[in-house]
């Protein structure tokens, strides 16, 4: 009997060779076997008759190998198959008598000359591609996906030749009762490079499956439905599956596996079976319970309440240079309930870029300061934290708060003296990069963290912080903590991802913005964008002109990398020949910090008028005048990136303008992302079609930013049903506090919980629970 945990070289078929091959692929255990899922079906139950295809349908074929060869066109080498439906006339294989098996079908693979001797005359194989007429007039499939389901050698007699009757009598009676045929056969990826090929992962997982249910299930029957009771147990509570109908875990892991006759192929391919159901919302059951347990702990910590009186909303009104928004009142409400509980906050604020987060970000640190405490407000780079600190200065230095910058460029006795005014509680708000996290960093009353473009920090670094111990010898109060974020985070990943905050949105640009228009120009037409930035330029306007690399000699000269015209060489030429009348500046992230800000300051000062840079101007820089911005090479940068580089402008009272500027030749992402930033500016919907583009699993660029890593749920494909799952997490926890009332025991949810902390919470590392 195979326990879950139990070593895949165990399993009888697996050696030490494959056992390497499929750790490979993470395959470890015999329960990482089991969800190692299909990614697709094939319906074999009735395949198609070679005899009776049509061109234009993609179709599944049992057919029997004619003949087969390479030969060389002038463009490639082709390899050619012909098929044609199984058996002989006198000994027909079944479903096949009668048959015309004058009709075949040609496959043809492009540079196939691997496939070369692959094939012996006689041979079954399945068939899955799309069927087209050829011109000879038969009918042919390019490419098919084709497995071989005998293997002729099998049948050889001892000579060598091949014994052609015994080998289809044999095959036709073996195929009866393959797994192979007459079912809708799972598909699965292949690992080790090929030789563990779908039909071996086909044998082992259903030799998997049938040894390591329990003894009272042994093998079920083909095609009779698979066991209903299973010696696993259901962790996810009765009421919780009969609210969803849920069938029993090992059922389904079976039937997710091998498919009952008279499944939906549709249901299938698209995961809505019960038995795929199932194995999804388990999965996601566990993460959002895992989720909600962390979200009610936090809010059992105690906190602190912060006082919310007349005068503490007199000081936050005096800070305000203007009217707020509507939204911006809203959230700000948010935040201060928030506060004045004595829950610690949590929360997290999403608005696109120009939304005006940071009002709200120094509002909520008055009201903290005007309590006695410090604030630390972490932005992800040198200038943005510059930025934020000018603006703070300006803002509430004139109401008599007293802030510091802390960065890790700094010399080390501007930090040490920074350090130690926060020590002793001088410093009120402290606003830097990850110098801030620093252990050493200590505050004397923390507390409020604002952390800023909170995709750029790992939610490690983000509890790192929330952590972080005050220098007097107690335990502090949590302090409340609030994320904002300029990148939407669609709703999906903002369940799983942030699950454990609260969201406010900014929905609701400031007055006075007008809309910024978008264009896609070729490199050729580089002339007329230059003309667009003079012409902005004469009238009084800034541009920026943004460039993926800084020097194209140096650097990552990945293939093609050095084609890229770079920031440095482009500063000389628009200098030098191109705009030689025009003040131009030059910005990027080698640069020394005190250059960089001396840089950003003239530009903001209008003393520049074109601001030659790389993406370091991604977040965060606010110049009103700005007007335009060219972005060459824009296929090489990430949505995301675009987007939060467009959000540089428009944030003035003139039109603006972003210029894309692609190479003819752009790579299909490439283009799909720039099709996306001419059809909207609004940061949602940039993100969902950014998750489209790159899937879940790229969309934060890295597996520590916290990202779940699913064996069976798909955030693309399952939002409906984790909304659910969250929703049946949390009813169930509920059920604690109903005493007699309650529809799910105490065992049930002890049992639940513990389940997860073992089995889950190691693959959700976010989902750390106490
Ligand atoms: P972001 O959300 O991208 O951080 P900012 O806070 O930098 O946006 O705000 C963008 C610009 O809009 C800033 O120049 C800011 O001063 C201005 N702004 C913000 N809120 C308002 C408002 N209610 N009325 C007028 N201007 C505002
Ligand atoms: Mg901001």
């Amino acid at each position: 009997m195979l326990e879950p945990g139990t070593s895949v070289q165990f399993v009888k078929g697996i050696g030490p060779r494959f056992a390497e091959m499929l750790a490979n692929k993470s395959i470890h255990t015999v329960d990482d076997l089991l969800f190692y899922l299909p990614f697709r079906y094939e319906d074999r139950v009735n395949p198609r008759r070679i005899a009776d295809l049509q061109p234009g349908e993609t179709v599944s074929v049992i057919g029997e190998v004619r003949n087969s060869g390479l030969f060389r066109t002038r463009k490639m080498p082709i390899f050619q198959l012909v098929v044609g439906d199984p058996g002989s006339p006198d000994a027909p294989i079944f479903g096949y008598a009668g048959v015309d098996r004058s009709r075949t079908l040609k496959c043809l693979w492009f540079h196939g000359t691997y496939l070369k001797d692959k094939f012996k005359p006689g041979q079954l194989l399945a068939l899955y591609g799309k069927v087209e007429a050829s011109h000879s007039g038969g009918l042919e499939v390019i490419q098919p996906q084709i497995e071989v389901l005998n293997d002729p050698d099998d049948f050889a007699l001892e000579d060598g030749v091949l014994d052609l009757d015994k080998a289809e009598a044999e095959a036709a009676r073996k195929l009866v009762q393959s797994l192979e045929i007459g079912r809708i056969v799972p598909i699965y990826e292949a690992a080790g490079k090929g030789k563990l090929t779908s039909r071996w992962f086909r044998r082992i997982i259903r030799y998997a499956l049938e040894n390591s249910v329990g003894p009272s299930l042994g093998a079920p029957r083909r095609d009779t439905a698979m066991p209903t009771q299973t010696a696993g147990h259901d962790y996810i509570p009765a009421a919780v599956r009969a609210h969803l109908d849920l069938i029993p875990p090992l059922q389904a892991l079976w039937q997710v596996h091998w498919p009952e006759l008279g499944e939906s192929i549709a249901d299938l391919q698209n995961w809505r079976t019960p038995a795929q159901r199932r194995l999804i919302f388990e999965e996601l059951f566990f993460l959002e319970l895992g989720v909600e347990l962390k979200r009610r702990q936090q809010r059992a910590q105690t906190g602190i309440t912060f006082a919310l009186a007349e005068r503490e909303r007199e000081a936050v009104k005096r800070i305000l240079p203007f009217k707020p928004t509507k939204a911006q009142f809203k959230v700000l409400g948010e935040i201060a309930r928030d506060m004045a509980d004595p829950a610690p906050m949590r929360r997290l604020l999403q608005g696109d870029v120009g939304s005006g987060k940071t009002i709200i970000a120094l509002q909520a640190a008055v009201i903290a300061m005007e309590n006695g405490y410090q604030v630390a407000l972490m932005a992800p780079t040198e200038i943005l934290a510059t930025q934020h600190y000018l603006s703070a200065r300006r803002i509430l230095e004139p109401a008599g708060y007293r802030c510091v910058l802390l960065t890790g460029s700094q010399e080390a006795d501007r930090k040490r003296n920074t350090r130690r005014h926060l020590a002793r509680g001088d410093a009120q708000l402290a606003i830097g990069t990850h110098a801030l996290i620093e252990q050493k960093v200590e505050f004397a009353r923390l507390g409020l963290v604002i952390v800023d473009e909170q995709h750029r920090f790992g939610v490690m670094q983000r509890m790192k912080l929330m952590k972080k111990p005050d220098n007097s010898g107690e335990i502090p109060a949590e302090p409340d903590v609030l994320v904002m974020t300029a990148t939407p985070i669609p709703r999906t990943l903002a369940l799983t991802l942030y699950g454990d905050l609260d969201v406010s949105i900014l929905d609701e640009l400031p007055p006075g913005r007008t809309p910024i228009t978008t264009h896609k120009y070729l490199e050729s037409q580089a002339g007329e964008v230059w003309d667009m930035v003079r012409a902005e330029v004469a009238l009084g306007h800034q541009a920026y002109v943004v460039y993926p690399v800084i020097d194209a000699r140096s650097g990552e000269n990945e293939e093609g990398e050095s084609e890229l015209k770079a920031a440095t060489q482009m500063y000389d030429t628009l200098r030098r020949k191109l705009m030689p009348n025009l003040r131009i500046g030059l910005l990027h992230g080698r640069l020394d910090a005190d250059i960089k800000d001396a840089v950003m300051q003239s530009f903001q000062r209008h003393e520049i008028d074109v601001l030659v840079a790389t993406t370091v101007i991604e977040v965060g820089v606010d110049v009103p005048n700005a007007s335009i911005m060219v972005i060459e090479h824009a296929d090489r940068f990430g949505l995301s990136q675009l987007h939060q580089l467009r959000g540089r402008i428009g944030r003035g009272a003139a039109k603006s303008h972003c210029v894309l500027m692609a190479s003819a030749k752009m790579t299909e992402e490439g283009e799909r992302r720039i099709e996306a930033m001419l059809r909207t500016t609004d940061g949602f919907q940039i993100a969902e079609t950014d998750l489209q583009i790159r899937g879940p699993g790229e969309f934060f660029g890295t597996k520590q930013a916290g990202m779940p890593s699913f064996r069976v749920a798909n955030l693309l494909r399952d939002v409906e049903l984790l909304q659910v799952a969250r929703r049946e997490a949390a009813w169930m926890l509920d059920q604690q506090k109903l005493g007699a009332e309650a529809q799910v025991s105490e065992e049930e949810i002890r049992a639940a919980v513990t389940h997860m902390r073992t089995h889950w919470n190691r693959r959700f590392g976010l989902v750390e629970v106490g």
